[in-house]
């Protein structure tokens, strides 16, 4: 039988339905009253009232599906079979209600009874310390104490990947599940395990058990209720499910790759450069249009520069796959037809998203050709003078008068082995603000307009609002 992840999702979401949660719409990506995120990474993120007790919950077991972005997880993308800045996490929240036992239950009994899938690849692992969810592990669920990986706090850093927390909030001691996809997946090395960086072994679920609240420097206190909170990576579970190699090959994002093939007249798999690229835009351009799709613009700051520079990257990939001409509207299309059915808002805002993409990308493609050509001459200086950092006014002249987002001139460069002196980069960024507030009507070197490099002012945000007011708390 073949999982598509559409199923996937909807088979999820009604498992926890019978075990009488409420099932509840993805919020936005954009948080709401939450300064500690820039964009929604997880899918407490957006319930996080909820877990402290400061508001009522609709109900006291919450199922949802949401759109997360990480883009800590940029440098994986295209790199790792498991990574992408856009993903869905699956989840299962009780606020005050349901604990550990149920929550270790149920996630077996979907993963081994719901979806079939064999226990003797199924790895929990827990926090060093929590004996309480090993003896729920071995003696509840019947899982060989062998198969039970604990993990310790470093004792330098005082950090732990089973102690479950992003920015401030709640969190808590959690508990894992990776699925054993096989040898050919692993890394070869003699001691590689549960907890292996590659690709073998892959985290596929974990289950929080959120009963503190940091303070994000470290402090933590009791919260007055014990809660759940789980994470599955959907698109993790879809290959697991299919049976394919990494998030790449599910069904929804290879439509997306085929199109990217299409578009560019390269084949999957011929060549290694090529395939990070087609695997990177693939990406990028999912997380672009559900940004946009939550009302996210382009700008040079905050959210919309992420976005920006998301789009960016993509484009740049695009000219190296030898793609001419503008792109990301016409793959977006993909991207909305294969999602649709989980968010239907992609359809309705479809044209919105297609023109913020095409204006965002002409914008760029006015710039690029200059702009790297610019940059080559750039590096030949460099060479000729022996040096390997390229300096904060360059880097900044590339970014004010040709878009290039600074890390994309350093991922640029990175690839021949320079580096970008960053203070100086920031140090002719501040020099720039200041003048752009002494004198709005700047005027750049290629005598351009202005929108087409938009003014650096924070105190400026060019989001778009409306659209995240029809997201909040939309209950099914
Ligand atoms: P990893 O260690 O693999 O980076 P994580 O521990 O950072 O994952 P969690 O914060 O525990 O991830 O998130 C819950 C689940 O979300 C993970 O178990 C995984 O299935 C999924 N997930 C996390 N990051 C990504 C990503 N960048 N792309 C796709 N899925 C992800
Ligand atoms: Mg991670
Ligand atoms: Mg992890
Ligand atoms: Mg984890």
């Amino acid at each position: 039988k073949f999982y598509g992840e559409n199923e996937l999702r909807r088979m999820y979401l009604e498992f926890f339905e019978s075990k009488g949660h409420l099932k509840m719409n993805s919020f936005s990506l954009v948080p709401h009253n939450d300064n500690s995120l820039l964009l929604i990474n997880a899918g407490m993120a957006p319930l996080k009232p909820y877990f402290t007790g400061q508001e009522i919950p609709p109900r006291r077991r919450v199922t949802t599906c949401q759109k997360c972005i990480r883009t800590g997880d940029i440098e994986n993308v295209g790199k790792t079979a498991r990574h992408l800045t856009f993903f869905e996490m699956l989840g299962n929240f009780s606020f005050g209600d349901y604990f550990k036992h149920e929550a270790i239950a149920w996630s077996w009994e979907f993963l081994t009874k719901v979806l079939g899938l064999e226990e003797d690849r199924l790895y929990p692992s827990i926090y060093g310390e929590d004996d309480e969810a090993f003896n729920i592990w071995t003696k509840e669920v019947g899982v060989p104490a062998e198969r039970i990986t604990r993990f310790y706090r470093d004792p330098e850093t005082g950090e732990c990947d089973n102690f479950w927390k992003h920015g401030a909030g709640p969190c808590g001691p959690c508990s894992e599940i990776y699925y054993d996809r096989g040898e050919k997946y692993g890394c070869g090395k003699p001691d590689c395990k549960v907890g292996c960086d590659c690709d073998r072994f892959m985290e596929v679920w974990n289950n929080v058990f959120t009963q503190f609240e940091g303070d994000g420097k470290g402090g933590y206190t009791e919260l007055s209720q014990k809660n759940i909170d789980t994470g599955m990576g959907l698109e993790r579970l879809a290959v697991v499910m299919q049976d394919v190699d990494s998030v790449f090959d599910i069904d929804t994002m290879k439509a997306i790759r085929d199109r990217v093939c299409e578009l560019s007249g390269k084949k999957y798999e011929v060549d290694a450069m090529d395939d990070v690229s087609i695997r990177l835009i693939t990406d990028h351009i999912r997380s672009s249009t559900f940004m946009i799709s939550d009302g996210i613009m382009p700008s040079n700051e905050g959210r919309g520069y992420v976005l920006r520079r998301i789009i960016r990257r993509a484009a740049r990939h695009g000219r190296m796959l030898g793609i001419d001409g503008i792109f990301m509207a016409e793959l977006a299309k993909t991207v909305i037809n294969e999602s649709k059915d989980g968010y239907p808002e992609l359809e309705e805002k479809k044209d919105f998203i297609l023109k913020v993409l095409a204006q965002e990308e002409e914008k760029f493609a006015k710039t690029i050709d200059q702009g790297l050509a610019i940059l080559e001459d750039m590096e030949k200086e460099m060479i000729a003078s022996g040096s390997k950092v390229l300096s904060g006014d360059n880097a900044f002249k590339l970014y004010d008068t040709y878009g290039f987002p600074m890390d994309l001139t350093s991922e640029i460069l990175e690839e021949k082995g320079f580096t970008i002196d960053e203070d100086g980069f920031k140090k002719a960024m501040e020099v720039q603000r200041t003048t752009a507030r002494k004198n709005r009507k700047t005027t750049n070197y290629m005598g351009a307009d202005a929108t087409v490099y938009d003014e650096i002012d924070p105190s400026v945000t060019t989001e778009f609002v409306g659209y995240d007011k029809l997201e909040t708390a939309s209950t099914v």
